[in-house]
């Protein structure tokens, strides 16, 4: 047990309180958070109001490699779609030492941020060509090193990435190497959570409605089904996604989800952006959290969600936010996403 911190106020329970002892267990968790107490003579005196750390929600930790070098327009018809050609130029060009370099320099970065926790949509799995590496983990370990190297929290998420869209069952060359299926993402997720400790978990994912099928995404769900972690999903991003699901399914993104009935408390809906007042409300009923990402969505065009909607609809923080402060968690800016 270590000596305990004491700030002269703290934000606890929602309020700002005065005289806040917090004492931490050897695992990294609180043991004791008490207000209205002197400082103890063994405690360590913070200086100002003390905040719970945040929690960065949605991560892709290689996309660190180039943050800076896309944010610039070639020619009248950037996009959203440009700049992911140019985002599959770097993780082409990198392997498990790179990731592990590039996310230890991430989530050092976010330590020093004041972020505690993050929420990696993993999704860069194999050797570019697509060939599996000699543990198909291989990628995954990296992570979780570098993870465990800066002392922040990871919640590892295997992405289900199947198809380039709606229409391309399967992936493009530039793809090969993000390709797993439902049941490789559940055995995955089985192997991590076999070495999870207090700072590290895993969860599942879907990369979004346009790289899965929905035979696969109703497979991975009824692994699931008495599962009690996270599934994250990027969806209704962009417009061209919105339009092309309903050419597909008769349905805009959301509101597919809604129709299989399969959204619930596990749910965390990445981006959300472009989502109706009947999704929203819909979405909140099933329990559902959001996860929005402003520093991408300014980023990358992606247009502007209705946040006033999501809080006036009461839609719960996510599972990996409850010891946060926030009610909808921004992405780190500095990683924008696909
Ligand atoms: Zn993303």
């Amino acid at each position: 047990m270590s000596p305990g911190l004491w700030a002269p106020s703290a934000w606890v329970d929602g309020r700002w309180q005065d005289g806040v002892l917090l004492e931490v267990g050897a695992d990294g968790r609180w043991t004791r958070v008490a207000a209205g107490l002197r400082c103890p003579s063994d405690a360590v005196r913070l200086e100002g109001p003390a905040l719970p750390g945040l929690v960065d929600a949605h991560s892709h930790a290689f996309q660190r490699a180039f943050a800076g070098l896309s944010e610039r327009r070639d020619d009248g018809r950037d996009d959203f779609w440009s700049w992911r050609d140019r985002m599959y130029q770097v993780a082409a060009q990198v392997g498990v030492d790179d990731v592990r370099a590039i996310a230890s320099h991430l989530f050092h970065e976010l330590i020093e941020g004041g972020y505690t926790q993050v929420c990696e949509f993993h999704y860069l799995q194999h050797q570019p060509d697509g060939r599996a590496h000699g543990d198909p983990l291989a990628m995954a370990w990296a992570l979780h090193d570098a993870a465990r190297a800066s002392g922040i929290g990871l919640t590892l998420l295997p992405v289900l990435y199947e198809r380039a869209g709606f229409t391309r069952p399967t992936l493009r060359p530039e793809q090969a190497r993000f390709r797993l299926g439902a049941d490789e993402v559940w055995e995955a997720v089985a192997r991590l959570r076999s070495v999870a400790h207090a700072r590290f978990d895993a969860g599942l994912a879907i990369h979004s409605l346009r790289g899965a099928s929905p035979r696969s995404i109703r497979r991975l769900v009824q692994r699931a089904q008495s599962w009690s972690g996270a599934i994250h999903i990027h969806v209704a991003e962009q417009t061209g996604e919105v339009d092309d699901c309903l050419a597909a399914t008769g349905c805009r993104p959301i509101e597919w989800l809604l129709r299989e009935g399969v959204l619930d408390a596990r749910w965390q809906l990445v981006h959300a952006t472009h989502a109706t007042p009947q999704e929203i409300d819909s979405v909140a009923s099933s329990g559902a959290g959001v996860v929005i990402c402003p520093g991408t969505e300014a980023d990358l065009g992606d247009g502007l969600t209705d946040l006033a909607a999501w809080l006036d609809a009461g839609v719960r923080p996510s599972d990996e936010v409850k010891r946060g402060l926030r009610r909808f968690v921004p992405e780190y800016t500095a990683g924008p996403a696909d």
